[in-house]
């Protein structure tokens, strides 16, 4: 099935159902899988247990299943994983790029100025978070929706944390490290996470790891200019009518709503053929309704 050539994903956090804006991202990763008969996977981001639900993984599943969107191969936890990233973790640190830091996280500012730069572990108490060390900070990419992105990571986001103080692995490792071993080759997701991505080139790039294409779509907000979330208090997807909530998503994507389909894999069929990256509206952020 597909054509591994290309390799894109859907990963959730399972903080809760899907809502709306996760839809939006779901369905325009798996269309942009389809047109180009790529592979399409789900990963579960469980990393943190704190945020999350128990449920929610079997209800995204669901919901999933419920609008006809279909993955291929076997769903990844990233729970399960751990010993991967402790791996790749290992690796950065014989490179010597890593370094703990003590430093109370609300008194951060938002970029790091690397307060910890010169510890050493032998010297230091846990508590303490590892932070990767930014040596090369120029971080370039050619996102399919934004376009070209340029960055100076030291200047706009500062040494940044791998592996936190309660001893989680930080999001930015774990997701390079499954997108690389996975093979996916193309990332389409939402671009709240813009920000996020020069961090994952980097630990890529010292790791040696093929970089994936990024693709960062504009963001669903809601009527007070708010990102759809679980704190934001965003309802669930309603899959008690499929159709319409795939056509609502389709309208938001700039694509054709495909009114004749009569059935969620007509539907999802035609909008993959007819799927035009450039349809897609290239501003920070639509509204949902
Ligand atoms: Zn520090």
């Amino acid at each position: 099935m597909g054509n591994a050539s290309y390799i894109g994903r859907f990963a959730p956090s399972p903080s809760g159902p899907l809502h709306f804006g996760s839809l939006v991202a779901a369905l325009a990763s798996y269309l942009d899988a389809r047109n180009h008969d790529g592979l399409w996977l789900l990963r579960i981001e469980d990393l943190d247990p704190p945020r999350e639900s128990s449920m929610a993984p079997k209800e995204i599943m669901t919901q999933l299943h419920a609008c006809g969107l279909e993955w291929d191969q076997e769903v990844t936890y990233q729970s399960a994983r751990i010993d991967v990233y402790e791996r790749y973790l290992e690796n950065l640190a014989e490179q010597n790029v890593l370094y703990p830091c003590v430093c109370a996280r609300k008194k951060i500012p938002s970029v790091y100025s690397g307060t910890c730069r010169d510890r050493t572990y032998s010297s230091t108490e846990k508590p303490y978070a590892i932070r990767f060390r930014i040596n090369n900070p120029l971080v370039q990419f050619n996102d399919i929706f934004v376009g070209e992105a340029s960055y100076d990571t030291t200047r706009e986001i500062g040494d940044f944390i791998v592996k936190r103080k309660d001893e989680l692995f930080a999001y930015q490792l774990a997701v390079i490290v499954d997108d690389c071993e996975q093979k996916v080759n193309h990332v389409i997701r939402g671009n709240d996470l813009l920000s996020s991505t020069p961090r994952q080139i980097l630990i890529a790039a010292q790791l040696s790891l093929p970089v994936p294409r990024y693709g960062h779509l504009p963001l669903v907000v809601d009527r007070n200019g708010n990102k759809l979330s679980k704190q934001t208090h965003a309802a669930p997807i309603d899959t008690s009518s499929p159709l319409s909530t795939l056509r609502h998503a389709l309208r938001v994507l700039g694509q054709d709503t495909q009114d004749h389909a009569t059935n969620t894999k007509q539907l999802l069929s035609n909008a993959s053929r007819k799927w035009k990256r450039s349809l897609v509206p290239n501003n920070n952020h639509v509204h949902g309704n």
